[in-house]
């Protein structure tokens, strides 16, 4: 399997490549040439097939350039209880309304980020490996991408993290998420400013391409097609999960803000997992939910961005969202450059006359949800099913009740744990109540942690960067 550009100016690369790009040399995002199609047979025998064995199955159709016994290998020591807290690794369970709700939400750092990310750490290690190769991660997080990233490159052998985080702006569970590891690859800066100060120093690093070139700067965001594969595998896992037949259908919601989420659904029903529909939930930052009722995409400017209490979803241009496009415009790399060329002057682009087929041959519809929902819909599950869902699940669960068709088998996918997020928990139900943790984590905010606090300047964090690296030489 080789992979191209959705701009179409991009040799075709195998995935061992295409893991260590970002965005592709001409500004698109790489996919595989054409998508493997599971015949009714192949879906009968991965029906029941734990976890990790379905991952290989997946995975081993995009991945064709690693021995499959490595991989095998590579995915087994990933999706493991240990790391994920069940054999399942994402169990189903059903609300007393009949929606499901599938937990991506159990790995180390409670957000399904960890899905892929676990995943994109181990193989990082092993293609590195092979190849001779280091590689030193430069990213911002306003919070759940950093720490992912953190715990899945956390020791890894030719592996540094340099993460950048607005000092004082994270949660204290996130902040003693990052700041209490000890390994010596991980480097955690928080800068005096906003997010998007920290984003901006990673832009300007990048754009040094002598530096850049120098030590090796690579980032981990969710363009990276290496995490997008991951994340096909827990559709096929939820799909048999909740039905009993393959006659069966199911449909999708999914929290969204960056679209890496239900990309991957997206490429899982082309595959030909019997998925009826894919439900795109946004909170008050509803590019997607605008696109997918109206065929207009209108991205948005950080000073037109909410900061909402699902902020995860705080997005107004997707970067995966091109990927779908280019499949909807039947892989035309020319129109592709004709409409990223409007974006890139700060226009979108209009495509209602392809609603049709965007509701019809792909499947797709939208909804959003606000604060007010969200805490409604927190406080409903826990008063009739007695648990606490997150923000972020909470948009999903609220999207998935309004748009639901009678008899239709919704899964909502769990994207984040509620003790992430204490303070909007406590809004929606009232502070007395208790927010479960898993048991690994109680004391977390006690243990020491390592920072370096530095101002908002991109030749401050360069200098650290270069110290670091020249002195492990
Ligand atoms: C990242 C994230 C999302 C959004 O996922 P995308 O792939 O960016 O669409 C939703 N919920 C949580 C908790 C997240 O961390």
């Amino acid at each position: 399997m080789k992979y191209i550009s959705t701009r179409g100016d991009t040799a075709h690369k195998p995935f061992s490549e295409v893991l260590l790009m970002g965005l592709a040399p001409d500004g698109g995002l790489m996919l595989p040439e054409h998508y493997p199609h599971i015949s009714e047979q192949t879906l009968q025998q991965w029906r029941g097939l734990s976890y990790s064995e379905l991952a290989f199955e997946v995975m081993s159709l995009f991945i064709t350039d690693i021995p499959a016994a490595d991989l095998r290998d590579i995915i087994k020591r990933t999706y493991t209880e240990e790391a994920f807290g069940s054999r399942e690794i994402t169990p189903v369970r059903t609300l007393s309304d009949g929606l499901k709700i599938q937990a991506l939400s159990n790995g180390p750092t409670l957000a399904f980020k960890d899905m892929a990310m676990q995943f994109l750490g181990n193989v990082f290690e092993y293609v590195l490996a092979k190849e001779g190769k280091t590689l030193n991660i430069l990213g911002a997080t306003s919070g759940d991408t950093g720490s992912a990233a953190e715990y899945a490159l956390r020791g890894k052998q030719g592996i540094n993290v340099f993460m950048l985080s607005p000092e004082g702006k994270m949660s204290a569970f996130q902040r003693a998420q990052m700041f209490s590891l000890q390994d010596e690859n991980i480097h955690n800066i928080a800068v005096h400013g906003m997010f998007d100060d920290c984003q901006d120093i990673v832009k300007a690093v990048q754009n040094d391409a002598d530096f850049k070139a120098k030590y090796h700067i690579g980032t981990v965001n969710s363009i990276n097609w290496g995490r997008i594969v991951a994340q096909v595998v827990y559709y096929f896992a939820g799909y048999f999960n909740a039905t009993s037949s393959n006659e069966q259908k199911v449909s999708f919601c999914v929290p969204s803000g960056n679209f890496g989420n239900v990309c991957a659904g997206h490429i899982a029903r082309q595959m030909g997992l019997p998925i009826h529909r894919l439900i795109v939930a946004t909170n008050e930052n509803d590019v997607l939910d605008e696109f997918f009722k109206t065929g207009e995409y209108r991205p948005r400017g950080a000073e037109n961005t909410l900061v909402t209490s699902s902020p995860s979803m705080d997005i107004s241009k997707a970067s995966n969202f091109e990927r779908f496009v280019f499949d909807l415009m039947d892989r035309d790399a020319v129109q592709i450059q004709a409409l990223w060329a409007e974006v890139g002057v700060g226009k979108g682009f209009d495509l209602s006359l392809q609603l049709d087929k965007i509701h019809e041959k792909y499947g797709f519809v939208s909804g959003r949800s606000l604060h007010k929902d969200r805490l409604s819909t927190i406080a409903e599950v826990y008063q009739t099913d007695g648990e606490l869902v997150d923000p972020h699940t909470a948009d999903g669960i609220k999207v998935a009740r309004e748009v639901r068709e009678p008899g239709e088998l919704i899964v909502c996918l769990e994207t984040a744990l509620a003790a992430k997020f204490d303070a909007t928990i406590h809004e929606a139900v009232g502070g007395g109540v208790a927010i479960p943790r898993p048991a690994a984590l109680a004391g977390l905010e006690d243990l020491p942690q390592r920072v370096q606090v530095v101002p908002n300047n991109a030749d401050v964090v360069k200098t650290i960067i270069r110290e670091t690296l020249d002195a492990a030489q």
